[in-house]
């Protein structure tokens, strides 16, 4: 008979075989009830005679997924749970983790302090802890690489990359897979263990598989290398790396202990803040502010964009990855066929990197269908816009599928800075029009912001956040204006970046700050890549000058495509190279001008480059262009790549506090002669109080 130990553990006792039952939905995170029921569970296994072994095991549909984040930052609950961890391991009777869905973090951990694993093949054990700037830090550095080996370890805790249930098999970190009921299977198996009297190791006690490494340890330290590869800026990933070092080189206890400070430090740490307040930041952003909670979304089972070039195609590319077929429409067979033959080109190259299957490769293109005509549109659920950026031509389109559209179809738009109520404004029907826009490149980065229009109907809404997580984006809902949020903030930030050039400073200097604050590449770079001939070409339509980007252009420089624009490049490399003609072209640039150069600091780049951002969005905020600050963060971080460990530029403006980021705006203001970069009503009032932008989502 079942016994209830805690509001979320039960007990059976199954003819001497304890099964304890964890159900915690939504993902039996380890909350203060479940480990209080675990520690009862293992007290009655110790002081129950009748009991032989404990299986271990969850309701619903996962294992233990970690520990519940909704703790962190607060004070300790007890039990905690090296308290539970403990009694776990040093049963004297077996003790069995039978393990489906997900065993990750915390529950992984778990699971190394039983005395067996078994999972179904499909089941994902990792420690992802790294992924919110923290180590798994219940003993799962040191117990880990007891079971796989350190090589195996390292990679797994610095990635926060889980295995499959089949992978942990072949690597010995469980000992068989089952198939159906956990319970029973976890029973089965501790039966089998009592009757074979199998002996009972403690992980923490078994150091064979460490030996390699301890006798070479260049295998270690090639796999830690290895997995900190791609690593830009974080710690998290380091620390991890370093605490499996530990088991090298110390004593179990010592390795544990270790690891708890380094996990405090991590905790503590500004870097994990950030990250953790991004996680939640997402979380958040999926829900839409000022609409009822139930809207439904719409039924979107057939899709169509329109123009197949840059953003087209990778659009068509998200869609196709996430399963999806797509129509993609052009005007002519030409542009069509260059569009998916770029598409096809982007597949092969993944598909040669490793990055997928060739078979892979051939059905996401397959699952792009090619068409001319708008026509070809008129059974599409969703309808995505992603033709040239000219009002008149977006007005044409809207005005032809307004005709073409099924009634109750969505229309988006991917527009980068035109009015979503001006495009919607030609239709009969603006109900169904918002904008979802992409960033290039569209099957790479992550952000979609769905622009809600001034008519766009709430379940419309609704349909584009839940067909952008579809194909795993990340959306941010924003209101309609120029630019909208990201866009709009990023032309704050190229205004200062021009004029520090004319001040004195160089675009290798101005990069090598914004890229040391974390971001992938400066605006120098951005425009390399862009092209600067494109912007030329406008100003002289329109009669403006920029003196030193105009400089550049008439010597030919427009960027990487000729192989020289702010940097030169060398042949088949993207790689920036400053380039000492650029300097001597500043210098006589300025001398024309009759301006001098002036050596300006570092910290002064940083602060012009990231400050008038955050003015901006407080602007944003007070404009309700969006609902929250971690909006706007989101849509940094997914969208232009602000490094994670910074959590957004609102969340870092925070951190900097507010009153600091106010008062060098009023002195920027007065040392450059211009007011708009004067603190923004919002910004002031919120420095003023000594508060902060996080306190408006709370209050
Ligand atoms: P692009 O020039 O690469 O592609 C536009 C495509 O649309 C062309 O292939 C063209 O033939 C096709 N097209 C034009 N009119 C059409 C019609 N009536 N029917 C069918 N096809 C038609 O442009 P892009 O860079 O992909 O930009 C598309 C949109 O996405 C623009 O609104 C742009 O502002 C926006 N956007 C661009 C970026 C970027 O970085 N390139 C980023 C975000 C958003």
């Amino acid at each position: 008979m079942s016994e209830q130990l805690s509001q979320t553990v039960s007990a059976d006792n199954r003819d001497g075989i304890l099964v304890l039952t964890i159900d915690n939905p939504p993902v039996n995170a380890l909350s203060q009830s479940v480990r209080a029921g675990l520690l009862a569970g293992f007290t009655k296994a110790k002081d129950d005679a009748s009991v032989k072994a404990v299986v271990l095991a969850c309701a619903g549909r996962a294992f233990i997924s970690g520990a519940d984040i909704r703790e962190f930052g607060k004070p300790p609950q007890a039990p905690g749970l090296g308290d539970v961890l403990a009694l776990m391991e040093n049963s004297s009777k077996p003790v069995v983790a039978a393990i489906h869905g997900n065993a990750l973090g915390g529950g992984l951990e778990v699971t190394l302090c039983c005395h067996f694993r078994i999972a179904t093949p499909t089941t994902r054990l990792g420690l992802p802890e790294v992924k919110l700037g923290l180590l798994p830090g219940a003993g799962g550095t040191q117990r880990l690489p007891r079971v796989v080996g350190p090589e195996l370890a390292v990679k797994m805790i610095v990635t926060g990359e889980p295995i499959t249930g089949t992978e942990a098999l072949k690597v010995g970190l469980i000992s068989e897979t089952f198939e159906g009921d956990p319970a029973k299977a976890g029973e089965a198996f501790a039966r089998k263990v009592l009757a074979e009297k199998r002996p009972l190791v403690r992980v923490r006690d078994d150091d064979s598989k460490l030996a390699a490494a301890k006798a070479d340890r260049k295998l270690f330290t090639d796999a830690a290398a290895a997995a900190n590869k791609r690593n830009r800026g974080l710690i998290a990933p380091l620390a991890c790396a370093e605490c499996v070092s530990y088991t090298l080189d110390y004593p179990f206890d010592k390795g544990l202990e270790l690891e708890r400070a380094k996990f405090l430090e991590l905790m503590n740490g500004d870097q994990s803040k950030a990250q953790r307040y991004a996680f939640f930041a997402e979380r958040e952003a999926a829900k839409v502010a000022g609409v009822p909670a139930d809207t439904k979304p719409r039924d979107v089972k057939s899709v169509a964009i329109i123009g197949a070039g840059t953003m087209g195609g990778g659009i068509a590319m998200s869609f196709a990855n996430a399963g999806i077929p797509v129509t993609i429409i052009e005007m002519g067979d030409e542009q069509l066929n260059r569009g998916l033959g770029i598409m096809k080109k982007n597949y092969d190259a993944t598909a040669a990197r490793g990055g997928i299957t060739a078979e892979d490769a051939t059905k996401r293109m397959g699952l792009i269908n090619g068409k001319i005509g708008l026509e070809a549109a008129k059974d599409a659920d969703l309808i995505i816009e992603a033709v040239f950026e000219t009002m008149a031509v977006k007005k044409e389109v809207f005005t032809k599928l307004d005709a073409i559209a099924k009634p109750g179809a969505v229309l988006a738009s991917n527009t980068s800075y035109l009015s979503i109520d001006e495009i919607a404004s030609v239709t009969k029907r603006p109900q169904d029009v918002l904008g979802m826009h992409f960033f290039s490149p569209a099957n790479v980065m992550r952000l979609c912001e769905i622009v809600r229009g001034a008519k766009t109907a709430p379940d419309v809404l609704v349909t584009a956040v839940a067909v952008a997580r579809k194909i795993g984006k990340v959306p941010a809902v924003v209101g309609n204006c120029d630019g909208f949020v990201g866009n709009r903030m990023l032309a704050k930030r190229g205004k200062q970046s021009d004029l520090l050039l004319y001040e004195g400073a160089l675009p290798q200097q101005i990069d090598a700050v914004v890229t040391k604050f974390g971001m992938p590449m400066g605006p120098f770079a951005m425009s390399d890549l862009a092209g600067l001939d494109i912007g030329w070409r406008s100003r002289k339509d329109r009669g403006i000058k920029s003196e030193i980007p105009d400089a550049l252009c008439e010597a030919g420089r427009f960027g990487q495509k000729t192989g020289k624009g702010y940097y030169k490049y060398e042949a088949g490399s993207r790689a920036p190279i400053p380039d000492p003609e650029v300097e001597a072209l500043i210098d006589q640039t300025l001398q024309k001008m009759g301006k001098k150069r002036r050596a300006v600091s570092d910290d002064e780049i940083l602060e012009r480059m990231v400050y008038p951002m955050v003015n901006e969005g407080a602007r944003i905020l007070e404009e309700k262009i969006a609902a929250r600050p971690s909006d706007i963060d989101v849509v940094w971080l997914y969208g232009y790549g602000w490094p994670i460990y910074r959590g957004g530029p609102m969340h870092y403006a925070d951190s900097v506090g507010l009153k600091q980021v106010a008062d060098r705006l009023s002195y920027y203001a007065k040392q450059t002669n211009d007011p708009s970069l004067e603190p923004a009503p919002l910004l002031k009032k919120l420095a003023d109080e000594g508060k902060t932008f996080a306190s408006l989502a709370a209050g």
